[in-house]
């Protein structure tokens, strides 16, 4: 019996993969990357899934999304969730990481692969590798044992939420430091499938996000805190600490403690993320962390800064209080932290 062809979306919102050479530099153009896209035989072939593509209006260099953005893809998505078996997002590189986190969260008990690629070089080059990231992506969003958002680059199938950008001009872009690939592409795509998510059982949803003003406030030897004073206490909702090591910070008692009892006081989740790109905070190790925790923040363990970005984007979104936010906070909900 023949198998049945499986049937995928790709959206297409811009980035480098479907650039070409204006005046004013690369940027996005529609007809020219469906015309690129026809040269592709492959995508022709009957051992591709079948596939059509919808396009977002504006197509953007990834640099400009927004959480508007992010609410327009899921929205695509969620308006063609049960005609498709998977989908294949082309975005830009530099802000894939955030936008595979945040589809990770918003994307309530997703059980279809959403596949999120794109390229260091554009499809109208000779030398390229989109048309490779392209394909596998497509095969990826075929398959039947991904049940989640990943983010596909340079023969590296990741975890959305645990992928981050580590190189501006590599090929193999992106690296998921604190959860191994899901699956990786050499003469064969190899999954790791004990790694992979299991099918939700819930009915599927799209939760919108709100653009609840969050902030990243990375320390540093000699950082003067009293002058984040303001914006931390008064302005924002939600704030990623990037600490030291394992969660620490400088000059804790004197300067900062005062200013994140104030901030949680009023309300706003602070999450205490790490400089380092492996391994976990772990607050309460140092005496230099212990007293964050006594002042009212949570730890974000071995999230990643983007994952832990949209996770708070998510969680203010929904109906939930203040502690209802930082629980959330400290576990996995989509197998963004291993805790
Ligand atoms: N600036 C581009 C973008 O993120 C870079 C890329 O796609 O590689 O849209």
């Amino acid at each position: 019996m023949d198998k049945v062809r499986k049937r995928i979306l790709i959206i297409y919102t811009g980035g480098t993969i479907g650039m070409v050479k204006t005046d004013r530099g690369y940027a996005p153009q529609r007809e020219a990357f469906h015309r690129l896209l026809d040269g592709i035989p492959e995508l022709k072939s009957a051992e591709m899934p079948e596939w059509e593509i919808v396009d977002m209006d504006p197509l953007l260099d990834s640099s400009n999304m927004t959480v508007t953005e992010w609410n327009a893809i899921g929205s695509v998505i969620a308006d063609h969730y049960d005609r498709y078996d998977g989908f294949v997002v082309l975005h830009g590189t530099d802000t894939m990481a955030y936008t595979s986190s945040a589809l990770s969260f918003t994307l309530r008990n997703n059980r279809k692969p959403v596949i999120l690629t794109g390229s260091q070089i554009p499809l109208c080059e000779l030398r390229n590798d989109a048309r490779d990231n392209l394909i596998t992506a497509m095969m990826v969003a075929a398959d039947d044992r991904v049940h989640e958002v990943c983010l596909y680059f340079g023969g590296k199938l990741l975890r959305g939420n645990r992928a981050v950008k580590y190189s501006a001009d590599d090929l193999i872009a992106f690296d998921s430091p604190n959860y191994p690939p899901l699956a990786e592409a050499g003469i064969e795509i190899r999954y790791n499938t004990s790694l992979l998510l299991p099918p939700c059982r819930g009915s599927f949803s799209l939760q919108p996000l709100k653009n609840v003003p969050i902030g990243v406030i990375k320390v540093f030897p000699g950082i003067q805190f009293e002058l984040f004073d303001a914006i931390m206490t008064e302005k924002l909702k939600g704030i990623v600490i990037e600490t030291f090591g394992a969660g620490n910070i400088p000059g804790s008692a004197d300067a900062l403690l005062p200013i994140i009892r104030k901030a949680s006081e009023n309300g706003t989740v602070i999450i205490v993320c790490s400089q380092c790109p492996h391994g976990t905070v772990a607050l309460g190790a140092y005496e230099t962390s212990t007293a964050l925790k006594s002042a009212g923040a949570v730890s974000g363990y071995d999230i990643t800064t983007e994952a832990a970005v949209a996770k708070l984007y998510y969680l203010f979104s929904r109906k939930l209080s203040r502690d209802g936010i930082m629980e959330r906070m400290e576990r996995s909900l989509r197998g963004e932290i291993s805790v």
